[in-house]
This record gives structure tokens, C-alpha cells and sequence, in this order.
């Protein structure tokens, strides 16, 4: 058989996992399962989405969008498959998952890549709640990985359509979370082996989360 001219493979589907999160601040948790999802599901990138205007979290302060994209930016450097995006900070409106996908899947060629929304239990359990998540399961597949204190059981309680759409992935389990980490950094308390180094120093640096947790958007 004739082999392939370079560059053949060009056509080929390429399976592109989107991981989207406020990241106040990006941690372990978010790159563990970003890189089980990639290895397990054969993805060629991972990119990572800080949202811009959190829709669900609104009720607290979190980090300025440019600074949670900058900590993006420096957790993704090191890792050739993960890219960061500013999709979601440099839109005005309030950050929804399915706009997001809409606005991606008006950028690539649909025949040629395949999205996979990468998320945890813990909030593709409140998957009804999004914005117009009935329409998810045309733009993506759901990858719902494994959070301690979720059981995946309870995937079978969503709608039939949206379970169709999910792949789960146990993950080795990492109870590490932003707010834990927004606590311990509030309280003086360590955070190292909870997130990159890199992050930790951008963090003390522009001395983000020392304010009293409980300060609340007027
Ligand atoms: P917060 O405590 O502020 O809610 P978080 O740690 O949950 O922060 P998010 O930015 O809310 O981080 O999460 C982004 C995505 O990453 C979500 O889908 C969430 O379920 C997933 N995720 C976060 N931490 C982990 C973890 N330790 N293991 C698996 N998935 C995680
Ligand atoms: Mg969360």
C-alpha cells in the first residue's frame, strides 16, 4: 500500500476537550482531570475557559477575569495540549456554557472536530439548572468526572437525553477545591502541592484572597 503523503491526516476528526471554570484559583483538581480526560478519551488539546462573568456565583467576589485568566495562562504553559482562552472574559454578557459551545462550534468546522465538555460531578449534577442545557448534547459530549463527595449514581436522576450525551470518568479522587484554597490563603495557611507553584507566587504577588471571604458583591 502506497503510503500517505504528509499531512494526509489533516482531515482527520479531531476531538477537542473544552475544560471551563471560574478558576478562583486554578488547582490540581482542574489539571487532574483535564489530563485523564485528554489521555482516556484520545484528545488532541484540552483548552481551558476561565469564565468572565460567573452566572452562578454572582452572591461573592472572585478574582478580576484578567487575573484568573493570567493564572490559566501559567498553569497551561507547561503542558503542549492544554491551551487557555479568553472566549469567555472578553464577552460582556454573563458566561453560559452553551453560548460558549455555540460561539466554538462557530469557529471549527463541525465535520471536522468533536467537543468534549469536561466537568465534574459536583456540577454536571446541576446540569437542568444552565441555560438552555437541553440543547447541550448537540454541541458536545458531557465528560463528567469523578469529585470526592458526588457519587456518580446520580447521574442515572438526569434527563434521559443529557445521560445519553455523558461519558463518566472515575479520576483518582482530589479533594482540593478553590474555596478550600481561597480559605487557607485568607487564614495564612498553606497552600503548596494544592496548585502550581507559579500560581501560588502570581497569587501572593498581587496579594489576591486576603479579604474576608464573606465579602459579598453590593
Ligand atoms: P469553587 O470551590 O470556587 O466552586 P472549584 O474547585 O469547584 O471552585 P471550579 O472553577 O468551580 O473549581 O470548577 C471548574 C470545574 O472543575 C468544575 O466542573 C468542577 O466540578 C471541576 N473540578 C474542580 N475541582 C475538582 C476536583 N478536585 N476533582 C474533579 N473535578 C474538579
Ligand atoms: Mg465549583
Amino acid at each position: 500500500m502506497t503510503s500517505l503523503p504528509s499531512g494526509a491526516n489533516r482531515t482527520e476528526l479531531r476531538k477537542i476537550g473544552i475544560m471551563g471554570g471560574t478558576f478562583d484559583p486554578i488547582h490540581f483538581g482542574h489539571l487532574l482531570a483535564a489530563e485523564e480526560s485528554r489521555s482516556a478519551l484520545g484528545l488532541d488539546e484540552v483548552i481551558f475557559i476561565p469564565s468572565g462573568d460567573p452566572a452562578h456565583k454572582r452572591q461573592r467576589r472572585v478574582a478580576s477575569p484578567e487575573d484568573r485568566y493570567i493564572m490559566t495562562l501559567l498553569t497551561t504553559l507547561g503542558n503542549r495540549n492544554f491551551t487557555p482562552s479568553r472566549i469567555e472574559i472578553d464577552r460582556k454578557e454573563p458566561s453560559h456554557t452553551v453560548d460558549t459551545l455555540r460561539e466554538m462550534r462557530h469557529w471549527y468546522a463541525p465535520e471536522k472536530v468533536l467537543f468534549y465538555f469536561i466537568t465534574g460531578l459536583d456540577a454536571v449534577l446541576g446540569i437542568t439548572t444552565w441555560k438552555e442545557y437541553e440543547a447541550l448534547p448537540e454541541l458536545c459530549r458531557i465528560v463528567a468526572v469523578s469529585r470526592p463527595g458526588y457519587p456518580s449514581q446520580e447521574l442515572g436522576n438526569l434527563p434521559e437525553n443529557i445521560q445519553k450525551a455523558i461519558i463518566p470518568l472515575s479520576i483518582p479522587l482530589l479533594s482540593i477545591s478553590s474555596t478550600e484554597i481561597r480559605q487557607r490563603l485568607h487564614n495564612g495557611r498553606s497552600v503548596k502541592y494544592l496548585l502550581p507553584e507559579t500560581v501560588e507566587q502570581y497569587i501572593r504577588k498581587k496579594k489576591l484572597y486576603r479579604k474576608k471571604l464573606e465579602d459579598t458583591i453590593p
